[in-house]
């Protein structure tokens, strides 16, 4: 488990990744991705650190996807009903 963590923030240390990337190189699900970095971002918070987010967007309007919970990517646009949605990116 903490192995696994500790991957996930080597790999975001300076580099922007999707879940899906992450889910690849440390393989686990995406869903296993979201629990660890809801943990991560706790740790680093109480750290002084910062997990960086950039919020899901999509790719046929531009909407961004600011309010909603940033950690799991959204199916669908709600301005334009899309479907290509440009997953949140994680960084530290
Ligand atoms: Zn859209």
């Amino acid at each position: 488990m903490n192995t696994v963590r500790q991957d996930i923030i080597a790999l975001l240390s300076g580099e922007k990744n999707g879940a899906k990337a992450i889910s690849k190189i440390v393989r686990i699900s995406e869903k296993e991705v979201y629990l660890h970095l809801e943990h991560i971002a706790r740790s680093l918070k109480s750290r002084g650190e910062k997990l960086k987010i950039t919020p899901a967007r999509c790719l046929e309007c531009g909407f961004v996807f600011e309010s909603r919970n940033r950690f799991t990517a959204p199916g669908k646009c709600p301005v334009c009903k899309g479907e290509h949605i440009q997953d949140p990116l994680y960084a530290i």
